[in-house]
């Protein structure tokens, strides 16, 4: 039988501790963990996204403060409110929405993100920290982070493992089979341009998939027992839902049920965990100047 691994359970459990934490920190230093949203443009995902982080922070007392931007604004807008939040003391985490309108440099931008606010970890010294042995990134991205923390509290060992990472992205698939290496994986990275993914898929004890493609993920390219994070999230129109489209994941559910030893539901298994690493993330950068 499959055990469904449940992000939101997973993700409130950590969400209570972080609570408890900004709290004490309140109460030590008499202040609390502060986090600057910058969001440009009108893009609706990405506003929901906000909107959500937002509320996250909000209900774990965690102080946010949000800069919107038109889609039409100039590189130079965006690095002067970097500049900043960078200087901001109340200010511990500075994440950039992506992704950014076509015009605008994107690793120009998250460059100038400081180091030690990096909360995305999607600064090239972070992702080349955590590519290097030897090393510590200050900051490793949400959902890679989230990721891994949902397969060590389902009790699963990473050590050793084959692992599967399908999708290579700076956002998610890079740094997950980087953060796969790190705790000792086995790590085959799968994207378009590979020659028979089932093949490569079906030797995988931990498959993460992460490609955006609806049900690319079949059951057949399971092997028995595997453990499955399905981390896709793609809008699917249905009309009995209520904004007319729901959420699918890369992996063909009801195939890999019976298949796969444990496997993350879409919605309610990855998505959770993204912004509780967010805050974690936030969290920690108080922690280093206050604690
Ligand atoms: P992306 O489009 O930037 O990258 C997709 C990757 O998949 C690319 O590396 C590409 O090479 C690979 N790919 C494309 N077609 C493929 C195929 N047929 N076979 C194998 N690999 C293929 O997307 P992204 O930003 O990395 O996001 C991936 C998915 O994860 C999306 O559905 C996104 O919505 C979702 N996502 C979810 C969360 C969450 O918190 N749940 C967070 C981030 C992204």
């Amino acid at each position: 039988k499959t055990v469904v691994i449940d992000g939101n359970v997973i993700a409130e459990e950590i969400r209570t501790k972080i609570i408890s934490e900004v709290g004490k920190m309140k109460k030590a230093v008499g202040k609390v963990p502060g986090l600057a949203v910058v969001l440009v443009g009108q893009q609706r995902d990405s506003q929901t996204y906000v909107r959500n982080k937002i509320k996250a922070c909000e209900e774990t007392g965690i102080k946010s403060v949000l800069t919107e931007l038109p889609e039409d604004c100039t590189e130079g807008q965006i690095i002067s409110i970097l500049k900043k939040f960078n200087e901001d003391t109340s200010i511990h985490g500075i994440l950039v929405q992506l992704p950014l309108p076509q015009h605008l440099d994107e690793s120009k931008i998250l460059n100038m993100v400081r180091l030690e606010k990096d909360v995305d970890g999607f600064h090239p010294l972070n992702v080349g920290n955590l590519a290097m042995r030897g090393r510590e990134p200050l900051f490793v991205s949400c959902t890679p982070k989230g990721c891994v923390e949902l397969l060590i509290r389902a009790g699963v060992k990473i050590a050793g493992k084959n692992a599967v990472v399908i999708g290579r992205s700076n956002i998610v698939g890079l740094p997950m089979s980087l953060l796969l290496q790190r705790h000792d994986a086995t790590v085959s990275t799968v994207h378009a341009f590979t020659k028979d993914p089932e093949h490569i898929t079906r030797k995988a004890d931990i498959v993460i998939a992460a490609a955006g493609i609806p049900s690319l993920v079949r059951g057949s390219w399971l092997k028995p027992g595997a453990v499955v994070i399905d981390v896709g999230t793609s809008p699917v129109e249905d009309s009995s839902c209520e904004f007319g489209y729901r959420l699918v994941g890369d992996v063909c559910y009801e195939e890999a049920l019976g298949v796969a030893s444990a496997i993350t539901p879409v919605p309610g298994g990855v998505g959770p965990m993204t912004i509780t690493m967010l805050l974690c993330n936030t969290l920690d950068a108080a922690k280093r100047i206050f604690l």
